[in-house]
């Protein structure tokens, strides 16, 4: 598969176009690399060809790397799997080393080829290291389009010489946001932050790229580091200047990931060692340190789960075999938080919306969500009153059941009550083509008792958002007893216009995500319970990479909300329930007032602003404090409690794919996304070693913690859930 294409002009320009077949976006393959190696080959040794044009057929330049090849990069050596990963990389620089010394005497700077990247559009990744190896880059004036080197989202650094490139040109200062955020920029912003260099009319991007070629001189063709005496701006380690930044780059990074991805802490110590060497030896050692960390598990779970695993089910992998079902029109009843939301982002989307409430004022009220969204947007720069009128245009306020007709989906948000539920969907299924699918955005009732109050059951199935659903990337659907195809993949493709990504999962008490995050909160409220410091419980989950500790994430979501959740799940379990030590906080709390921090006052004491203002010390006075709780011990009651109940969900067939199971609890409530979820997680540490915690947890703290049969099994025959020994579940 040709992915470079070259051709030289009349003027001795050889321009080499990337331009990989049946994709819309270029992404770097191993046989690309080589395509690319074998044209600037070419170009450098055909003495008619006097520079180069490095561009893209498409209208973007590249989106990166292929992460799949990253992911399996160790299993090219299976005898010596670092040396393998090591060798390959090495060959990268090699490739970007030619480009940017282009043939030159390295001894006079003499004597080699101009070779300039043309970006037409996003340039990501890979496709800003391969550039940033070049002598200029110019990009079209393409506001659109995003430039930089974002692979710390998914747990890697920029290992193609962009973070020494980057660093060595701008100055560690400079290059922390790019470098250790991944934020990208429109070209604008990028020539101002001096990653590129020109920007240009898009329709003059090739033409001026030629000028640049043809009017270079030896001169330009020197990378800053290659001239005697190159100073880094900012200072390097040991400069008075510098050695600030590096302590205050090692404080950033360890407050924002407590220590638990390799990736940003490995890409601080190639920047910190390679400047205090000559930039070849730092390319080495950025290399090592990439090797590093691709050997480390986490950045193969993190490229599984955040890339490949969430690509796939956005594309509808669990999508059943029926025709395109793409939503026109969508009736939302209840126009509350999340009626609210759920229209915004469907408007949004393009999607013509009916929103309905009980009053007109309240329905208007969550229309006016959207107005806000869309004035902060326009504040911000990223929005203009045009696209506000053609959303705000979409939103339909209601009270008027007649007005669902032509609906071909329903989403129900009002009140979490069975009987307010069955009475609202008899009045919309009167009126909504007979074709139309119902879903309700119920977070607690089971799916399939709700389909009851339909007359159309195989057209009922749950969409559960998460809230704020503008924000919140996870959507989860609900299959009930009785939902059929179309349903799904009616609420697959709902999901996939609005750009969210979706798990499929069967009907059963909190489904998946919440299934797990109660017995997460509930765990931390009973180790406050035990007289464990709050600031101990939600440190340990951060230490174990949660952005949020158990008590925050209560204080926001509310006590009231925990002790009706808690009043319904009693009800329905009977003397089965196994939560009192929990309730003796929840209550307890309630009984204060101290709901959380929509009453300013939770486990945290808030200031007016509703700002935290530490933890509040009353706690000790209810439940007094005892010393020396162990660190471990609460770090692994905190995990287990969730990851357990995903095993459990999954032997129950709650869930059916592991991959749901890991992406659904990263983006559902934020699980250590450094270990790829749950089962991620579980694969790292071993089934082994899982069933040795589970067996001490349960010895010390109760059934709970009991090994479910399946990671037993596992253990025992040296199973895992992804991979060669993967375990087979039904
Ligand atoms: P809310 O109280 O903010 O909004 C409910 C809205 O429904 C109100 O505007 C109310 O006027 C309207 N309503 C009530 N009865 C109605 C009727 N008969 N006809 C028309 N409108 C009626 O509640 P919410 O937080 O938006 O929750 C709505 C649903 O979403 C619930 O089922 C809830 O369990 C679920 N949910 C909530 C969250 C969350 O974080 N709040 C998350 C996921 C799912």
């Amino acid at each position: 598969m040709t992915e470079f294409h070259y051709a030289v002009d009349a003027d001795g320009v050889a321009t080499i176009t990337w331009d990989v077949p049946g994709k819309s976006m270029n992404v770097m393959s191993e046989a690309g690399l080589l395509q690319l190696g074998a044209h600037v080959d070419a170009a450098l040794a055909d003495p008619a060809v006097k520079g180069v044009i490095l561009t893209s057929g498409k209208a973007d330049f590249a989106g990166g790397m292929d992460l799949n090849v990253i992911a399996t990069a160790g299993q090219r050596n299976a005898a010596d799997p670092a040396k393998g990963i090591f060798d390959a990389i090495t060959a990268m620089h090699a490739l970007c080393r030619k480009i940017e010394l282009a043939g030159m005497d390295r001894k006079t700077q003499k004597g080699g080829k101009p070779i300039v990247a043309a970006l037409p559009g996003t340039a990501l990744g890979i496709g800003l290291e391969i550039p940033l190896s070049c002598h200029r880059i110019i990009a079209a004036d393409n506001p659109k389009a995003q430039i930089g080197l974002p692979e710390i989202k998914v747990g890697i650094f920029p290992g193609c010489g962009g973070t020494t490139r980057l660093a060595w040109k701008l100055g560690a200062m400079a290059a922390a946001p790019l470098l250790l955020e991944g934020k990208t920029n429109d070209p604008k912003k990028a020539k101002a932050a001096g990653v590129i260099d020109e920007v240009v009319p898009a329709d003059q991007l090739l033409a001026r790229a030629k000028e640049w070629v043809l009017g270079a001189k030896d001169a330009d063709l020197v990378k800053p580091w290659d001239t005697k005496g190159y100073k880094i701006p900012g200072g390097t380690p040991y400069h008075p200047a510098g050695f600030p930044t590096f302590v205050g780059a090692s404080v950033m990074v360890h407050s924002n990931t407590w220590g638990v991805y390799p990736a940003a802490k490995a890409l601080l110590s190639a920047v910190y060692e390679g400047m205090q060497v000559p930039f070849d030896t730092a390319i080495r050692i950025e290399t090592r340190w990439f090797t590093h960390v691709l050997m480390n598990p986490s950045a193969t779970a993190m490229i599984r789960s955040l890339f490949v695993n969430k690509g796939a089910l956005e594309k509808g992998a669990n999508r059943p075999n029926v025709p395109d079902e793409r939503v026109q029109k969508v009736g939302v009843l209840g126009a509350g938080m999340m009626g609210a939301g759920i229209a915004y982002v469907s408007a949004n989307a393009g999607i013509e919306v009916v929103l309905l409430d009980s009053t007109l004022e309240a329905a208007e009220k969550g229309k006016a969500y959207s107005t806000g969204i869309l004035d902060g947007a326009i504040k911000k720069g990223r929005g203009t009153e045009e696209k506000k009128a053609q959303v705000l245009g979409r939103i339909k306020t209601t009270t008027d059941y007649a007005d669902l007709e032509g609906c071909d989906l329903i989403v129900e948000a009002v009140f979490e009550d069975p009987a307010v539920k069955a009475d609202v969907t008899k009045k919309a299924e009167a009126v909504i083509p007979a074709t139309a699918i119902y879903a309700s955005n119920t977070s607690t009732l089971p799916i399939t008792s709700l389909s009851r109050a339909s007359v159309r059951p195989e057209q009922f199935i749950g969409i559960h958002f998460f809230s704020p659903v503008d924000k919140m990337m996870l959507v989860e659907i609900i299959k009930g007893a009785q939902t059929g195809e179309r349903a799904v993949a009616k609420a697959l493709d709902f999901v996939r216009q609005i750009r969210k990504t979706p798990i499929v999962v069967n009907d059963a008490r909190f489904f998946y995500a919440n299934r797990c995050i109660i017995p997460y909160i509930n765990e931390g409220m009973r180790l406050v319970a035990e007289g464990v410091a709050p600031a101990m419980v939600d440190h340990a989950a951060q230490l174990l990479g949660f952005p949020v500790g158990p008590l925050q994430l209560v204080d926001e979501t509310s006590l009231d909300l925990g002790a009706k959740i808690a009043k319904a799940t009693k009800a329905a379990m009977g003397n089965d329930y196994p939560d009192d030590a929990v309730d003796d906080v929840v209550f307890w709390m309630v009984g204060q007032g101290r709901l959380g921090r929509k009453s300013k006052a939770g486990f945290f004491d808030y200031d007016e602003a509703g700002k935290r203002q530490g933890y509040w010390h009353g706690l000790a006075d209810k439940f007094p404090r005892v010393d020396g709780a162990d660190l471990d011990t609460v770090k692994n009651r905190l995990m287990m409690a969730q990851v357990l109940e995903a095993v459990r969900a999954l032997e129950d067939g709650v869930l059916t794919d592991i991959r749901e199971g890991d992406v659904g609890a990263i983006l559902g409530w934020g699980f250590a996304p450094w270990s790829g979820g749950p089962f991620g997680w579980l694969d790292i540490i071993g089934a082994k070693q899982a069933v040795a915690i589970c067996d001490t947890l349960e010895a010390a703290h109760g059934a709970r913690f009991k090994a479910p049969a399946l990671l037993r099994d596992m253990a025992a025959k040296g199973q895992t859930f992804y991979g060669p020994k993967a375990v087979k579940v039904a």
